[in-house]
């Protein structure tokens, strides 16, 4: 919205005020003409249908009947106190009641003439029934007029708001003055070209009918507009910004030395996939252009991630450069350093550790050797960005699980040198493509698509609690086996209490049925101690113990390649992404590998589909698809931070098929025009810099 007109307080609108606009700031963050403008209708009442009394369901959210009223009466004392009405059409009865301003309703009731009732309808004894309904007395104008005849919006309110007389109702009627006074200013931010290449309709005219549409087909094509709109300004800024880091200049690592080909010749114990090696080239590539990289590498669980990012890194070392793999967590960053330490072993090259644990002593001495360059490879947590980490010469660093760091640390990380160090960013499990263009939206991607040969797929079956006795005859059987058993109890974040108890329970059940001496239980959950955990861990590392029950802090902590059989308990209260997680912890040896998710009998509809999904397929792109259509981009981790959530039409999940072509569009444009100078590309420079147009900008990179 370029004309100042919008950004004038909301308190100048007629029939605001001061107060008013204080509590539509308060309660909806609406304080100017624009932010009002684009409070968008979440849902329309169709109006312009009637219905007859007998097809009349209780799920209808509205019903709109044409029906003559027979009688009234005063029912009930006081409080209980209520108007009861009946109306009939040629199909049936109903009723009508009012518990609030009944004697001034009662005086406006004519008994024998027609009305249009408008309201939401229930059931009371069997019969239809409408409490406080619209009522206008029928004439062939009554339905003429446009209140009645066209798609009625209802637009979010809250309690406060309502007692301002600003219910959905209220905030039309300002809707209404705002855009009388202000839709001749609504001006185009799209090129000419784009909006015939795409047949959109004009902004002014979608702005009025997404509020009042003319016509069903009209809305449409309003909605289509502003998610176009949307999507669009949103793609442009983001490839707009991968454009600019690409401006960066980047470290040259021209060469492959010694530490990379010695560790690919004799070191790495397995052959790489063609996936690992297609995404090593692509970095590679990256690397060696004088440009910052920025990428994404998206895998499977167990899909070989680390030893890229590691061999990554060789090549970094061997150009004279140090780096580093951040990690989220301290468990996680532990785990990379033994994995990392595990593939170089002894006397290759040294690895250092950096978390909150890490000693003041230990702390000093990796500061110093970062300082005069000694330490070449450092692995750990935030600690390893703190101000007081400096490094003589960074040049390639790892994020692992990035979407928990936020924008801000991955542009700190950029300060710690002149230039800024090459940024290999890498997903814990898949997120949907659709959804990383606008997350990730300013990276460049990189899948591995490909597990390593050999594993066998993890077979997932789905318990319900009668099964239990079969659960435990199947553990009972892969340990005779020589296997071992997690046994996984969820984390119920509301009570702690509630947590122990079901993990201290089940640990009674399980110590029954695997008794000492045959059977040996470790037990690991978040109240224990570090080292107690450490220790709890280490048995069943060295196969001490044959089976480890845990809450869901080993969901990420281990890699035990002899534990074949992963039973996850209460798998109903588990989301998708979790579950895929756990079940990642088996299927790591030779061995064939199971996945046993017990439930209650009576499950959602949602808990049946993940479960279904789990039992059905162990891909995790495909599993990450139906967890975004499930909960929607809000509840998936890393969207918080980005602008997805800020959008306002679109929505990443229904509108993937526009986002993508929209994304290609975008891409094509910056292809034949990188500055947007071109003279029709001027207006798309000031959309970009103009700001609301409903996202939040300033969050995303
Ligand atoms: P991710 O981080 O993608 O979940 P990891 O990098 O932790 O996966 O690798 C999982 C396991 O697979 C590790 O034990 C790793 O050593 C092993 N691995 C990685 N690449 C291969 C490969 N090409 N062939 C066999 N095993 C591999
Ligand atoms: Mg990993």
């Amino acid at each position: 919205m370029t004309s100042q007109v919008f950004q004038t307080p909301i308190a100048y609108l007629k029939g605001v005020g001061s107060s008013r606009a204080e509590l539509l700031k308060k309660e909806l963050q609406i304080s100017t003409f624009e932010d009002l403008l684009n409070h968008f209708p979440y849902k329309y009442i169709d109006r312009t249908r009637f219905y007859k009394i007998k097809d009349i369901q209780p799920d209808l959210p509205y019903v709109q009947v044409l029906a003559r009223l027979t009688k009234f009466e005063m029912l009930g004392e006081k409080h209980s106190k209520r108007l009861v009405a009946q109306a009939i059409d040629d199909t049936g009865i109903i009723e009508l009641v009012w518990f609030q301003g009944i004697k001034w309703i009662e005086k406006t009731l004519a008994p024998g003439k027609a009305y249009i009732l408008f309201g939401k309808p229930g059931f009371f004894n069997g019969k239809a029934q409408m409490a406080h309904p619209e009522m206008e007395p029928y004439s062939p104008e009554a339905l003429q007029r446009k209140g009645n005849v066209t798609l009625q919006p209802a637009y979010n309110s809250t309690e406060k708001l309502k007692q301002f007389s600003l219910d959905s109702k209220g905030l039309q009627k300002l809707m209404a003055v705002l855009l009388e006074q202000t839709a001749k200013d609504i001006t185009e931010n799209l090129p000419l070209y784009i909006i015939n290449h795409f047949r959109l309709m004009d902004r002014a005219e979608a702005y009025r009918n997404i509020h009042f549409p003319e016509d069903a087909a009209k809305l449409n094509e309003a909605i289509h507009r502003l998610k176009f709109e949307e999507l669009f300004l949103l793609q442009l800024k983001l490839l707009k910004s991968k454009l600019h880091h690409q401006k960066f200049k980047g470290n040259i690592f021209a060469s492959v030395g010694n530490y990379f080909n010695e560790f690919y010749h004799h070191k790495l114990p397995f052959p790489l996939t063609n996936a690992q090696i297609k995404v090593l080239k692509e970095i590679r590539q990256d690397i060696q252009r004088g440009v910052q990289m920025n990428r994404l590498l998206q895998g499977d669980v167990g899909s070989g991630k680390t030893v890229v990012a590691l061999m990554s890194m060789l090549i970094a070392v061997d150009n004279g450069f140090q780096t580093c793999i951040m990690a989220p967590t301290e468990i996680l960053a532990n785990q990379h350093y033994q994995t990392v330490k595990e593939l170089v072993g002894d006397d290759f090259i040294e690895v250092g550790l950096l978390t909150g644990s890490t000693s003041q002593k230990a702390r000093r001495a990796l500061h110093e050797r970062l300082e005069n360059g000694e330490l070449k490879i450092l692995i750990g947590t935030h600690a390893l960005i703190e101000d007081k980490v400096q490094y003589q010469n960074l040049g390639f660093v790892v994020i692992d699980e990035q979407h928990r760091f936020g924008v801000e640390q991955r542009a700190k990380l950029w300060r710690k040198n002149n230039i800024p160090p090459h940024v290999l960013v890498m997903t814990a499990t898949p997120i949907p493509r659709t959804l990383a263009m606008t997350l990730y939206g300013d990276l460049d991607i990189s899948v591995i698509d490909e597990l390593p040969a050999g594993r066998k797929p993890i077979k997932t079956v789905h318990f319900y609690e009668n099964q239990r006795l079969r659960m435990f005859g199947f553990m009972k059987q892969e340990i005779a086996k020589g296997r071992q058993v997690y046994v996984v109890y969820p984390l119920i974040k509301e009570s702690e209490k509630l947590d122990l108890k079901n993990l201290k329970d089940g640990t009674e059940v399980m110590a029954r049925e695997f008794p000492l001496p045959q059977y040996r239980i470790s037990i690991v959950h978040g109240k224990l101690k570090a080292a107690d955990k450490q220790f709890e861990m280490n048995r069943f590392v060295k196969g001490e113990t044959q089976i480890m029950v845990a809450t869901t802090v080993i969901e990420v902590g281990v890699n035990i390649p002899n534990a074949s059989v992963m039973v996850i308990e209460n798998a109903e209260r588990f989301g998708l992404s979790q579950l895929h997680q756990l079940r990642g912890r088996v299927g790591r040896g030779a061995e064939q590998s199971f996945c046993i998710l017990m439930s209650h009998d009576k499950l959602s509809q949602d808990g049946r589909v993940r479960l279904n999904t789990m039992v059905k397929t162990n891909n995790g792109f495909e599993i990450a698809e139906t967890d975004l259509q499930l909960r929607g981009p809000g509840n998936i981790e890393g969207t918080q931070q980005s602008g997805v959530l800020d959008l306002k039409v679109a929505n990443i999940v229904t509108d993937q098929e526009l986002l993508v072509t929209v994304r290609n569009y975008v891409q094509t444009i910056f292809e034949k025009d990188p500055q947007l100078s071109h003279p029709e590309n001027l207006v798309l420079n000031e959309s970009l810099k103009s700001k609301g147009e409903g996202l939040a900008w300033n969050k995303i990179s």
